[in-house]
């Protein structure tokens, strides 16, 4: 194997790994380290590291596991995830987890944080509330607050006060984090088939289950890679994935989108981790500060942020542009409000921009992938017919 195909097959293990063995292995070599678990989409997972920690991205069960007790907990016709995590914590996947934080996106998500709290797990359950006013005097220091309270609630279990300088640190390592996704993406734009998506996938999601300096490492040796000609480019449109920024479909579905004819060029899959557009930066004496700076002037669009005039359907459109993509592909978690609840906005949007689209929904468990990948397959086959239609007119 060379090296980027053993980080393929290492990220692949651990993405999908429901008992978070590298992140508990890594816990259990310091009696300080504490393991802080996360929902999508966004957490500033520096805040943790700088309190010796690791931020443990918990995805659900996806489809590895047969939700049966996590019924009993929600309405049965809802989004699968919280349901998936729900059985993760009743049969013992998540014991050694320290404390958990469910970042405010929907109200399913309200409900799991109450729910972990009933059930006992954790030192902590906290419901963890974003700003949606964008004054850094208001929604900023408000924001700020949230995150002492996050690096409170770890040091009465560890006892690790946290300075700035340990935070400034975090933060150098989370944006190269990002600035290496980043370059990747950047190169995928124009060579996707020197990595396939599905192959990108596995190695962000991994990165949300381990130490971010070995993540990091692995970057650097895939850039190093993809940096050099593989692979070879095949006839695909070039897509942008809009709408699934929490549960996450199963991997079979994502490598559909590409097997039916896409090369996929951007995306919001795991989107917490490409959160913050640029560096948030530090070294000006409150790092806390600057976190949260970050979150109010350069955080991505996504249904789950209050847009004051920066409409989320312009920015899609324009990073569709940007990309070079030929469509949109929506791809929602059935039941997803936030997701749901937007659609008519940019499908509206498309349709006077002249921009072709298509849309499915799925759950994390799904199993049948015939009928996306024949939906997803016509769509591209009519842009590539109707391009070469219009060349020749
Ligand atoms: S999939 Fe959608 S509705 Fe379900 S928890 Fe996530 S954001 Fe909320």
């Amino acid at each position: 194997m060379t090296p980027l195909e053993e980080i393929i097959s290492t990220c692949r293990q651990l993405a999908f790994d429901l008992n978070f063995s590298r992140a508990k292995a890594w816990k259990a070599q310091d009696p300080q380290r504490v393991l802080v678990g996360f929902t999508p989409i966004y957490f500033p997972r520096e805040v943790v590291h700088a309190a010796k920690g690791l931020a443990v991205g918990i995805l659900g069960a996806g489809d590895r596991k047969p939700i049966i007790k996590g019924d009993a907990y929600y309405q049965s016709y809802i989004c699968h995830m919280p349901r998936g995590i729900v059985e993760l914590a009743l049969d013992g996947n998540l014991d050694g987890f320290d404390g958990f934080v469910f970042p405010s996106i929907c109200d399913v998500m309200r409900n799991l944080s109450g729910m972990f709290q009933l059930m006992g797990k954790g030192r902590f359950a906290k419901y963890m509330d974003f700003p949606q006013n964008f004054r850094a005097e208001i929604g900023g220091a408000f924001y700020k607050a949230e995150m002492e309270d996050v690096l409170r609630r770890i040091e009465a279990i560890n006892g690790v006060q946290v300075t700035a300088d340990a935070l400034d640190r975090s933060i150098a390592l989370y944006d190269r984090n990002r600035a290496m996704l980043a370059a990747i993406y950047d190169i995928r734009q124009d060579h996707p088939w020197r990595l396939a998506y599905e192959d990108l996938y596995c190695i962000m999601r991994a990165g949300l289950v381990m130490p971010v300096e070995e993540h990091n490492a692995m970057l650097e040796q895939v850039l190093e890679a993809i940096g050099r000609e593989r692979g070879v480019p095949e006839d695909r449109i070039k897509v942008v994935v809009a709408g699934a920024f929490c549960e996450q479909p199963p991997l079979g579905l994502i490598k559909t989108i590409e097997a039916a004819g896409c090369y996929v060029v951007d995306d919001d899959f795991l989107l917490g981790s490409r959160w913050i557009e640029g560096a948030v930066g530090g070294g000006n004496g409150d790092p806390l500060a600057a976190i949260a700076d970050a979150y109010l002037t350069r955080s991505v669009q996504s249904s789950v942020v209050y847009d004051v005039g920066n409409p989320k359907e312009k920015r899609l459109l324009d990073l569709a542009r940007r990309r070079g993509a030929d469509g949109l592909v929506f791809a929602a978690p059935s039941f997803c409000d936030p997701a749901l609840l937007d659609q008519p906005l940019y499908f509206h949007q498309c349709e006077k921009e002249g921009v072709r689209y298509v849309q499915f929904q799925y759950n994390e468990n799904t199993g049948q992938f015939k009928v996306i990948k024949e939906q997803v397959g016509a769509f591209a086959d009519s842009i590539k017919l109707w391009e070469g239609e219009a060349a020749t007119a």
